[in-house]
């Protein structure tokens, strides 16, 4: 979103916003009006998803000018992009890079726009949008992405585009097509949406925003989300309590309950039965907020123990014996081809009885390959002394991955099989969730850290950053810095550089 003079101008981010999250366009709106300041937060791994999207991009650019297309890149950075985009639409390329669109309030950067046969008021020729995306499957806010364009398009060329193409990294570069008309009705609705939510009045300020910032799910990705954190703490709200659903917020705020301590303070039994879910995992979150706002108070880590129930919490823990491991992966989700775990860190007792750490790291898939492999055989090791040994680890990470693994590399598959089947891994996380109630507002293992003394000299976020960004920097993944514009690997097909933006062309061609 932003301004052009007095008027707005709207991108398609600005609706897949609005669809996440409408407190985001409340926010939006101020900062585009100057009422707001956009919190800027250094990311690196934003900078590396960044940085493979656009590596994607240009490998699908050169991908197509293999094929002897005649490609033209437009310059985001030249004021006259919009102008050599339709330039270039007349003229007939057969490849456009980074169009500029524009009709209205609305605007974009398509990555690519391919000719196609039909007719359009520029000749018997007209264009179709290509996104480029590095997830693999493709989202519906790339679709709506691709409807803004296909409709910015109609009104360019005279003429609909039909197909909307998506290509995701792994397929030969082959694209996945979907019919613009079947979502074209959908993407008005919520353009239409969207637009009228826009003529609502401007809040004044960022704590008069409305509607009030409820948590979802692009909460996690969302740059707004200290400012809204800001304000959850301020207004006790009852999202802090740990666990809590939206639907239990929602039947909450019928009873007039809006914050943490409310909800800590609601007697028990409850006074009525709730008209959404259950009366017991309403109850639950009640006796979670109360052991919260008990730690607040006194400033102590508090818990409690709930009732055994067999198999379940502490009671599904299994004896301990002194070659049981502790394991904790480290991976990099985003990774080319469904991730890749470069740290394979285990504790363990030695024969003196003393605590040991054995690290692994991969930086290249035969060292991630070699490094399964080595866990493995180390675990089976420790178990054919103790049949009786476990893997223990926090939260369902590390079973997931190793499956994955095994799959990945065709190795060990007999073996882990037998690890699974043995139920060797104990899932700790599951353990605390059942066994006791801690006053934190998240159960996530950084949370809990205070409750067994364990003080952290650098700041976990911070840590884990930057060792993906080493890990990344090793592999190759990222390898110029997050300014570098363009891989100085690439080949160009024919480096015929038709003239610079400062003499008011359109940046550089292949053909
Ligand atoms: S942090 Fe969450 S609630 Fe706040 S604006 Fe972003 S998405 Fe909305």
């Amino acid at each position: 979103m932003d301004l052009r003079g007095n008027k707005p101008l709207f991108f398609a981010t600005d609706l897949t916003n609005f669809l996440a999250c409408r407190h985001l366009t409340a926010l939006e709106r101020l900062a585009a009006h100057g009422l707001a300041r956009r919190p800027v937060a250094a990311d690196p791994m934003l900078e590396i998803l960044q940085e493979r999207g656009l590596d994607h991009e240009r490998a699908y650019v050169q991908h197509v000018a293999r094929s002897a297309s005649r490609v033209v890149e437009i310059d985001r950075h030249c004021s006259t992009a919009f102008d050599d985009t339709v330039g270039a639409m007349r003229d007939g390329w057969d490849v456009i890079v980074q169009a500029r669109l524009e009709h209205g309030v609305w605007a974009g950067w398509a990555d690519v726009l391919v000719r196609v046969d039909g007719q359009s008021r520029f000749g018997p020729w007209r264009y179709e949008p290509v996104e480029t995306k590095l997830a693999k499957e493709t989202r519906g806010a790339t679709l709506i992405q691709l409807c803004l364009y296909a409709d910015l398009l109609a009104e360019l060329q005279g003429a609909e585009p039909e197909v909307l193409r998506v290509v995701v990294p792994g397929r030969d570069f082959e694209p996945e097509c979907y019919r613009f008309a079947e979502f074209s009705a959908y993407f008005r609705l919520v353009r239409h949406n969207f637009e009228a939510e826009i003529e609502k009045p401007l809040a004044a300020s960022i704590e008069a925003a409305e509607p009030y910032p409820e948590p979802v799910a692009h909460c996690e990705v969302c740059r707004w989300y200290p400012v809204c954190e800001k304000r959850w703490i301020k207004d006790d709200h009852v999202s802090r309590v740990a666990g809590i659903q939206k639907s239990q917020r929602k039947e909450l705020a019928t009873w007039g309950v809006t914050t943490l301590a409310g909800l800590a303070q609601v007697p028990l039994p409850l006074p009525r039965k709730p008209d959404r879910g259950s009366i017991e995992a309403l109850v639950r979150v009640r006796e979670q907020a109360r052991v919260q706002l008990e730690a607040r108070v006194t400033g102590r880590p508090t818990y409690e123990l709930l009732e055994v129930e067999e198999g379940h919490g502490l009671a599904a823990l299994p004896e301990p014996s002194p070659l049981d491991i502790f394991l904790d992966l480290e991976g990099d989700r985003q990774a080319e081809n469904g991730g890749f775990d470069y740290l394979f860190g285990y504790a363990f007792r030695d024969g003196g009885g003393r605590i040991c750490y054995e690290k692994l790291w991969a930086l290249t898939p035969d060292e991630e390959k070699q490094a399964f492999e080595r866990l493995i055989d180390a675990i089976l090791e420790r178990r054919g002394h103790d049949p009786a040994m476990h893997v223990y680890h926090y939260a369902p990470y590390e079973p997931t991955a190793m499956k994955r693994l095994m799959g990945r590399y065709a190795t060990r598959a007999d073996e882990l099989d037998q690890l699974l089947r043995a139920e060797v891994f104990v899932d700790l996380y599951r353990v605390v969730r059942k066994g006791l109630r801690a006053g934190v507002d998240s159960y996530s293992i950084k949370k809990l850290e205070p409750f067994y003394g364990l003080a952290r000299e650098v700041d976990l976020r911070k840590a884990s950053r930057q060792l993906s960004l080493a890990s990344l920097v090793s592999t190759g993944s990222y390898r110029h810095g997050p300014k570098r514009l363009w891989p100085s690997t690439r080949t160009r097909t024919t480096a015929s550089r038709l003239s610079s933006c400062a003499s008011g062309s359109r940046g550089c061609a292949w053909r």
